[in-house]
């Protein structure tokens, strides 16, 4: 048997086995070796009682005191256990009457679980047991692999399977690809493989828990050059695309500049220097464009379509909602139609008539900038000459789409500039890793006089107080949000949640207008909506998270987010970012069910804390992983098996000198060694 050969060469690995596996994305027995585990257990150790705390998952050995079956609630088998260093008590809602006759007083058991914090103290809730006696095998002499499984594959079925896996890779070991390019002192590929799936005894068990291992750094910064690689070959591989050099427009940019009623802060400024060099040049550009919510990138970008605009060519504005779509729109139309340029709008829910002229404006070239949704990507629209993408709030793309739009400009050989917009900022790791393929600007800082947004975390019960201080408010001259935000996935419960909340403010804010916006409006009505809200004829605003891009209506300074626990961070420092618009000091304030979860009361502890995007990003990278932030867990963008961008961030700059080492003197290494690592390697190294 070889390392390459199927993993339905292993013993037991069946049809309906290998399915599984193939799920996990192993097909080889070299991909199951690449398979490491998540984590470990510790039950090396048996642990007393007295030092247990909640959420540690622990091997224990304690005497049964009491055991009863209670009906509080739930049917349930307690089990109160002690060591002589303290007790705990072991909660079983499904047991047979065997169980509940061996678990009787005196009976001496071995416990793993996990640690909670019951009513009445310390409880592990249905823990692997045995009896003790004198047959009794010690506790295990290493720790416990963990791997990621999928449903149909039992941890100990995958523990054999690494374990043939291993056998083989003892006469055939894997290529080290970087033999040679590390210090002495770092493991190799084969001896880091071996010794993740199998600790052996004596193990540093503290650092492998803590995924501080040598054996896991090896893994960590392969994996993570795995990334970087398969981007920077991207990179590498459109050296030879050609792009349009676009004209510089300098009076028209000049004009453009002196009818803003603001001067570029020096953030825009420098971030458009880079950008403009770009546009310079006959070769595509592929940049991303990151600041904080309310930097200002908007009006950068629309420079760069002003550019394509005077270079005779096309671009494309994609939005990620329609609302958003609408606004640039206006923007754009505001900003370019002076200069004589005309700007389209196309989304999914315009009316059939009103899509097919736009579509036909974009082909005849009539219309230099068309601003849309997604449904700029669809077949049916075809380009007259497109020069430019630009593709705003990227995170709610996927590749693909990207990758799509990306095709609508190749005529010829020739490739569109692509300007790529993040909503908030993303971690430098995130950026230095995941957007890899892309030049980087930032725009520092937010224009002048922003007032810092006040944010204060409210429970539910408040609500009452809150009502009369948005009447307040409003009589006072100013306008309010109150985002309700999508509490089950259908729309319909979204938007009935909304209706009713805008019935109840109708009804306990007289004299004042109370409107409402959701998703399923059409975009008529939503047009309508958002221009009676920005002239101030509607003074509350009540909104699903449809609002929580992009949308700018200064005089609006208040916001409440109803049910902020359920929201991730950054899209509670998008949705607070619609406020603080102006020069008027802001106010958000976050209302929330009660009890909070560990990671909900963080989250919102961060918020309250700090009003800086990038300061919220490293810590929901934190928090929630890269692959989730980035939404990408699904396509296999940046899925780290072992990695974690907040521990190994030290590991970057070794990771990026040894990927430009590879491709420059080992080219033949990139593909094989990317495909080790990343599932679905292929398709993504594409985009
Ligand atoms: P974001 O970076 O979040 O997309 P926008 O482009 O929507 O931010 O800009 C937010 C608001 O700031 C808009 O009303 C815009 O007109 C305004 N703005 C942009 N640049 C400046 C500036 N240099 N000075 C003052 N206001 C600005
Ligand atoms: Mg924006």
């Amino acid at each position: 048997m070889n390392l390459g050969g199927p993993v339905a060469n292993l013993q037991g690995v069946g049809p309906k086995l290998g399915e599984c596996l193939a799920r996990l994305g192993v097909d080889s027995i070299a991909d199951l070796l690449c398979l490491l585990p998540q984590r470990y257990e510790d039950r090396t150790e048996v642990r007393p009682l007295g030092g247990l705390r909640p959420g540690e998952k622990v091997l224990i050995e304690a005497n049964v005191e009491l055991a009863e079956v209670v009906f509080r609630g739930r049917r349930s088998l307690l089990c109160r256990v002690t060591d002589g260093t303290g007790a705990i008590t072991l909660r079983f809602f499904h047991f047979s009457r065997g169980q509940q006759q061996t678990l009787s007083r005196g009976v001496r058991l071995r416990c793993f679980g996990e640690v909670r914090a019951g009513r009445t103290g310390l409880e592990m809730i249905h823990p692997e047991y045995r009896t003790l006696n004198a047959d009794t095998p010690p506790p295990e002499p290493t720790l416990t692999p963990v791997y990621p499984t999928t449903e149909g594959l039992h941890q100990q079925r995958l523990r054999t399977f690494a374990g043939q896996a291993l056998a083989i890779l003892a006469d055939e070991p894997l290529v080290d690809y970087l033999t040679g390019r590390l210090p002495e002192e770092w493991p190799s590929i084969n001896e880091a493989i071996e010794f993740l799936h199998r600790p052996p005894a004596g193990a540093d068990t503290a650092m492998l828990l803590a995924g501080r291992h040598p054996c896991q750094r090896r893994i960590a910064l392969e994996e993570l050059l795995a990334h970087r690689l398969s981007l920077r070959s991207t990179a590498a591989d459109r050296r030879l695309e050609r792009a349009v050099a676009l004209d510089r427009a300098v009076e028209p940019v000049t004009c453009f500049l002196e009818r803003l009623p603001f001067k570029l802060t020096a953030g825009q400024n420098s971030a458009w220097r880079e950008i403009g060099k770009d546009l310079d040049r006959p070769a595509p550009m592929y940049r991303l464009l990151q600041g904080d919510v309310g930097s200002g990138k908007t009006v950068v970008a629309a420079l760069a379509v002003l550019r394509a605009a005077f270079s005779g060519c096309q671009a494309a504005v994609m939005a990620p909602t329609e609302l958003l779509a609408e606004q640039h729109h206006a923007s754009f139309r505001a900003w370019l139609e002076p200069l004589g340029i005309e700007v389209v709008l196309l989304t999914g829910s315009m009316p059939a008539a009103a899509r097919g002229a736009a579509r036909e404006a974009i082909a005849s070239g009539d219309a230099a900038v068309a601003v849309g949704t997604h449904a700029l990507f669809q077949e049916a629209v075809r380009f007259r000459r497109l020069a430019l993408t630009v593709v705003d709030e990227q995170h709610r793309f996927g590749v693909h789409q990207r990758l799509s739009l990306k095709r609508k400009g190749e005529h010829g050989e020739v490739a569109p500039h692509q300007l790529v917009m993040t909503a908030t900022p993303i971690p430098r790791t995130l950026a230095m890793t995941a957007y890899a393929d892309l030049d980087c600007s930032v725009i520092a800082g937010l224009p002048p006089g922003r007032k810092p947004v006040r944010t204060t975390v409210v429970q539910e019960h408040r609500r009452g107080r809150l009502v009369e201080r948005i009447a307040a408010h409003c009589r006072a001259g100013r306008q309010a949000y109150w985002v309700c935000p999508l509490i089950e996935e259908s729309d319909r419960v979204d938007s009935s949640a909304a209706l009713e909340l805008e019935r109840e403010l109708t009804a306990a804010l007289p004299g004042l207008s109370v409107g409402l916006i959701h998703g399923r409006l059409n975009s008529a009505d939503k047009e309508r909506m958002m221009r009676e809200f920005k002239r101030g004829q509607v003074h509350v605003l009540v909104a699903t998270t449809v609002i929580e891009v992009g949308v700018d209506v200064p005089n609006a300074t208040l916001m409440v987010v109803e049910n902020s626990e359920r929201l991730g961070l950054a899209q509670l420092h998008q949705l607070r970012g619609r406020v603080g618009r102006g020069s008027e000091a802001s106010d958000c304030v976050l209302l929330y069910k009660a009890p909070l979860s560990d990671m909900a009361r963080e989250r919102l502890t961060v918020l309250r804390e700090t009003n800086d995007g990038f300061v919220v990003a490293e810590k929901d990278m934190q928090l929630r992983g890269p692959g989730e932030m980035l939404g990408t867990r699904q396509t296999g963008v940046l899925e780290l098996r072992v990695a974690d961008l907040g521990r190994d961030a030290d590991l970057l700059p070794r990771v990026i000198r040894l990927c430009d080492e590879l491709m420059t003197d080992s080219p033949g290494s990139v593909e094989p060694l990317t495909r080790r690592w990343i599932r679905a390697g292929a398709e993504y190294a594409k985009v």
